[in-house]
């Protein structure tokens, strides 16, 4: 048989995608809704799907994580296939994609953190919230992290953003709270222990500037036990934010105000732990003793518009000093260069026009390769975000494969992957093995009255799936 166009009945289109988390369906729910005949076979680097919804979205949010039933729709389509447990780089290489798929789609997130970059930062109680995060969702990353909060009373976040938020409600909420959630058993454990009483959130700019969502800093106000504190100055809106919160800020920033504005008038409360909402201050130096941290000096900052009207943080010429025995990093994500593939390392994505992997940041297509979610954009949106993101990619795809044929493939051509994986050796963890994995999970949490137990070290996982196969 001669050429074939490429998405037709008897010639698919193949394509591999690298991560399995929002982005990564959204990509393949888009595939299998064009009017093209697709293959998908998705890859992690883990055993288990689902990137941050398992991940990253915290443990007392659970609702958020229903999402999963609309991924395990798109899995059920009988052209998709998962190998959990295939590290691009380590099991295969990018020559081995492009030997085997027409195109490959990278959604491989933001797998590092931005850094404060200031001295002290390397002592003992200073974290990133990456590993907090992943600490408590049980990722085989972190599950060996520790948290020192037994001795601990004052912790500091740095950043205002949702991660922030997350890592403050973790520290400050009633552990029994999270009791019957998927949190993992060994971060419950620390958390019962922990003497953390006051949670302090810096932000660099002002109250109006604030990253989170309306509904996560309310969150904080309703949890139990906890006021959140706000100075009456920070209450107050400046001309400046004035102005930007007239002419271009976002509905979320007036509604963040109006409630930290309200909160501000309500002054320390009587509750027994305090989560206090600090603005316009930067942590310049952790500050240490006996190779442990103390404290944090901040240094003060003015808004300053910069050339589109945006307020920007100045520091100025005044400084303090807080308590803190405990420090969490939630400045942002940034990716994490992957062998063979382009990387701009000044903005932490891969390079991209409109979905289309660059060779460099301005440089050529190339060819077959595409990208999706924070690895695209960068870290920003919330998991609904990466849909129309995900669909822009692969309107791109489809446009390059319009009138483009190929030969027609091997009958065996689709055992190609796994005769690649077999022969090297790799335990790949398949769809099937993973909705048994998902179920014993699922179980193994009832009988402890929780959500979900989850499996957090890799060879467990790997064994437990070998022993649900038989
Ligand atoms: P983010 O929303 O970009 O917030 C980052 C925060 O860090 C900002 O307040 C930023 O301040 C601050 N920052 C950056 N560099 C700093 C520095 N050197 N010193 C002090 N502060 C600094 O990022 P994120 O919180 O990591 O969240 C990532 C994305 O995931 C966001 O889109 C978020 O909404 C989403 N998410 C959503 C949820 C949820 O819906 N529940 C939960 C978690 C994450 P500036 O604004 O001044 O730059």
């Amino acid at each position: 048989m001669g050429a074939q166009q490429i998405g037709s009945e008897s010639r698919p289109l193949r394509v591999a995608v690298i991560g399995s988390g929002p982005s990564a369906f959204y990509a393949t729910e888009a595939l299998f809704k064009a009017e093209c005949r697709v293959r998908v076979d998705m890859f992690d680097r883990l055993p288990t799907p689902y990137g941050l919804v398992r991940g990253g979205v915290a443990p007392d949010h659970q609702k958020i994580k229903t999402v999963t039933k609309l991924y395990a729709k798109i899995a059920a389509n009988p052209g998709f296939r998962f190998f959990g447990n295939v590290k691009l780089g380590r099991d295969v290489q990018a020559d081995d994609l492009a030997a085997l798929y027409d195109h490959v789609i990278y959604a491989v997130g933001n797998e590092s953190d931005r850094k404060m970059g200031i001295p002290g930062e390397d002592l003992e109680g200073v974290h990133s919230a990456t590993a907090f995060v992943g600490w408590y969702n049980g990722h085989p990353d972190f599950c060996d992290s520790s948290f020192d909060l037994e001795n601990a009373t004052s912790v500091a976040v740095v950043g205002n953003g949702n991660v922030a938020i997350d890592v403050a409600r973790v520290l400050i909420r009633d552990p029994d709270e999270l009791a019957d959630t998927d949190i993992a058993d060994y971060a419950l454990a620390a958390l019962r222990k922990s003497k953390v009483r006051e949670v302090t959130l810096l932000g660099r700019r002002g109250p109006a500037q604030a990253a989170f969502s309306p509904k996560e800093i309310q969150e904080l106000g309703d949890l139990s036990g906890v006021d959140v504190v706000v100075a009456r100055e920070d209450g107050e809106l400046d001309a400046l934010s004035a102005t930007w919160l007239e002419a271009a800020a976002p509905k979320a920033a007036h509604r963040n105000m109006r409630y930290l504005a309200e909160q501000s008038q309500g002054g320390e409360g009587s509750a027994p732990k305090k989560m206090r909402c600090r603005f316009l201050v930067s942590p310049v130096e952790v500050l240490g003793e006996g190779g442990r941290v103390r404290a944090l000096r901040l240094q003060h900052n003015e808004l300053q518009a910069d050339d589109r009207g945006t307020p920007r943080p100045r520091a100025i010429d005044r400084y303090e000093e807080i308590e803190a025995q405990a420090v969490f990093a939630a400045i942002g994500y940034r990716g994490v260069k992957i062998e063979g593939v382009p990387f701009d390392d000044g903005w932490g994505v891969i390079p991209n026009v409109e979905g289309r992997v660059l060779s460099e940041r301005d440089g050529a297509v190339v060819e077959g390769q595409y990208v999706v979610g924070w690895a695209k954009r960068g870290p920003t949106g919330l998991i609904g975000t990466n849909s129309p993101d995900s669909k822009s990619t692969v309107a791109a795809m489809l446009e390059d494969i319009a009138g483009v044929t190929a030969p027609a493939l091997a009958a065996d051509e689709a055992a190609g992957i796994e005769r690649l994986l077999d022969e090297r050796g790799v335990s790949y963890v398949t769809y099937e093995d993973w909705q048994r994995l998902d179920q014993y999970e699922v179980e193994r949490g009832q009988e402890k009255g929780k959500v979900r137990d989850k499996l957090s070290s890799i060879e467990e996982m790997l064994e437990v799936v070998q022993k649900l196969r038989s």
